[in-house]
């Protein structure tokens, strides 16, 4: 089996930080603390990275890191206190950690994209973590231009498994080996595979809560187009991939939102995400058919985002063409 380390030691990663995470959103009100491009970062999204980034520095010491947060902000005297409080969730699974060392694996996410590397989203969904609404760790590798492994942790999923329903998804995949799902807290892997059109049930598509980051009514008008008449899920960080990868949507639209006209979308908040729709059969592209290139930069160069079951893919090219 190919990249069986790297699997093993991003599942176990994503998983502590999932833990985190949810002992954040269990224990105290996350206050969201604005970043200078104005969007908000919690004290889980440090201690996230903080763990994944210490599990990856260990098995992978060679390897960069691109996540989404740095620690510059934290170590600003002011913050002694809020790096206390994130040192003390990162104690839940690594007991020993100090504040420096905290900083320290926080900064390890500065890495920039080579040849071989690794993208992190702590919290993807912030905005929807502090609304007690759907987020996801999301960790993936790239080599040679292409994504090798994917894990997304959704701790507020629920879905159906085998075993019955379950709170709390985790979503792998190996590139050519499939993508399975499983509860974060244990159970089998199982299998998954996006759903097939004719799934009248599932044959639905989900969007971003947040207007500002898709255009929701051309989302819609587009998957009316495409044939999925019926109101899209509204659902906040690549949980979306997950619905589609685990046949629960047959499609996910992420068009630029007029509110932000040529904003370029970063690695961390698709690399996961496109590996495991991908190997549950699925197709990803930009809204213009462009492959997503991760083997750049940490921002894509391609303008949207749309993914879907395959089936549907070309006909909801189609109708973003005719509506260009
Ligand atoms: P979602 O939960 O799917 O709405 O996406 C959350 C992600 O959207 C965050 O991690 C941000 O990186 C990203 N984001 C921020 N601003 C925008 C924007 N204007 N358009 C698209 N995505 C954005
Ligand atoms: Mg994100």
């Amino acid at each position: 089996m190919a990249f069986e380390q790297e699997k093993e030691v991003a599942v176990a990663a994503a998983t502590a930080a999932a833990i985190v995470c949810e002992k954040v959103r269990a224990t105290m009100v996350p206050e969201a603390i604005e970043k200078k491009d104005k969007s908000p970062v919690t004290v889980a999204d440090f201690g996230a990275q903080a763990v994944v980034c210490k599990a990856l520095m260990e098995s992978f010491p060679t390897d960069p890191v691109v996540g989404e947060e740095d620690a510059a902000e934290l170590k600003a005297p002011e913050m002694v206190e809020r790096l206390k409080q994130v040192t003390s969730y990162v104690q839940e699974v690594i007991p020993e950690a100090s504040p420096d060392e905290v900083t320290r694996w926080i900064d390890h996410g500065n890495g920039a994209v080579a040849n071989r590397y690794w993208t992190l989203d702590p919290i993807d969904g912030t905005k929807g973590f502090l609304r007690k609404d759907q987020y996801a760790v999301a960790l993936a590798m790239v080599a040679d231009g292409e994504i090798k492994v994917g894990v997304l942790a959704c701790p507020a999923l629920t879905l159906e498994l085998k075993g019955g329903s379950a709170t709390g998804i985790l979503f792998v995949a190996v590139r050519g080996e499939g993508a399975t799902m499983q509860a974060i807290d244990g159970g089998t892997p199982e299998t998954i595979k996006v759903t097939s059109s004719e799934d009248k049930a599932h044959f639905r598509f989900v969007e971003s809560v947040e207007s500002g980051h898709g255009d929701q009514s051309l989302q819609s008008a587009i998957a009316q187009a495409a044939g999925v008449t019926t109101e899209s899920m509204r659902m906040d960080s690549q949980a979306k991939y997950g619905a589609v990868a685990s046949g629960n949507a047959v499609l996910y639209l992420r068009l630029p939102s007029p509110k932000y006209p040529g904003y370029q979308e970063k690695i961390w908040d698709h690399a996961a995400g496109v590996i495991v729709v991908e190997e549950a059969g699925g197709r990803v592209t930009d809204m213009y058919g462009e492959t997503l290139d991760f083997s750049k930069a940490d921002r894509l160069s391609t303008t949207g985002v749309v993914v879907s079951n395959g089936e549907i893919h070309d006909k909801v090219l189609a109708a973003l063409k005719a509506a260009g």
